[in-house]
């Protein structure tokens, strides 16, 4: 039985105050409950604040990006090793704003799977299609080739410290959510994937998150398909009510 993650990427939002607050907030909500794994993913110079408002809780910390490299001359790039210090344990890579407004290649994300497994933080890796990819009937050549090139090389040992966040390009930030038959339908070609590409047990315990658009009103009927394992959460992350209400819809 894999266990529902559901972890908010705060992007680039919020002064160190709002993230704070939020941090306790959502810390204060949740209580003891450990039945759903949880994230916040605040702006990287709040890393360490957050961190503080984090302390002793059950709310884990994760990152939206790091570099490859583990340190030198790279100025302006974060290294998995300063966000374990900082006390992250997990870092989104290939998000698809990274992807499509940076440029950021499946090489490059694959890159810092590598890099962030080698030195114990757990990635969570982002894959999904555009709208014209969509229309064309690309979906499923598009998310392999991502999960093709992201995962290139992991053995099955690393496939245990990775989680997957399906999110659909169209579907992100603008309002758009995939219904949860289209959804599922990705999640279920992943799974098979993933089975295809190492075994059973591999794909069996293997989180995948939705992510595009999910709010409290739409959260339990997603998060109920079989293959959908957790959200990834950007706008709706941003209040504590709806970041709960999203928790508590993967509850049901
Ligand atoms: C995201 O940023 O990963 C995301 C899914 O954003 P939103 O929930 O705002 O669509």
């Amino acid at each position: 039985m894999r266990k529902k993650f559901v972890a908010g990427n705060w992007k680039m939002n919020l002064t160190r105050a709002e993230s704070v607050a939020l941090a306790s907030g959502v810390v204060k909500q949740l209580g003891d409950a450990t039945d759903v794994d949880i994230a916040v993913c605040p702006a990287s110079v709040y890393l360490d604040a957050v961190s503080q408002a984090l302390s002793g809780s059950h709310v884990a910390l994760g990152a939206q990006n790091m570099y490859h490299e583990s340190g030198g001359a790279f100025t302006g790039e974060i290294s998995a090793g300063m966000l374990q210090d900082v006390s992250c344990k997990y870092v989104i890579l290939g998000h698809s704003e990274r992807r499509h407004v940076l440029g950021e290649t499946d090489n490059a994300v694959n890159r810092k799977v590598l890099a962030a497994l080698a030195s114990g933080l757990l990635p969570i890796v982002c894959v999904g299609e555009t709208l014209d990819q969509r229309e064309a009937g690309q979906t499923q050549s598009v998310v392999k080739t991502q999960v093709e090139g992201s995962l290139a090389d992991l053995s099955a040992e690393q496939m245990q410290q990775i989680v997957i966040a399906y999110e659909p390009v169209w579907a992100i930030g603008t309002g758009k959510v995939a219904t949860p038959a289209q959804a599922e339908e990705v999640h279920a070609d992943l799974r098979s994937l993933l089975k295809t590409r190492y075994n059973s047990d591999v794909a069996d315990q293997l989180r995948i998150q939705y992510g595009g658009s999910v709010k409290p009103g739409n959260a339990a009927e997603l998060l109920g398909q079989p293959n959908i394992d957790g959200a990834l959460v950007g706008g709706a992350s941003l209040k504590v009510e709806d970041f709960i209400g999203i928790i508590s819809g993967a509850r049901n």
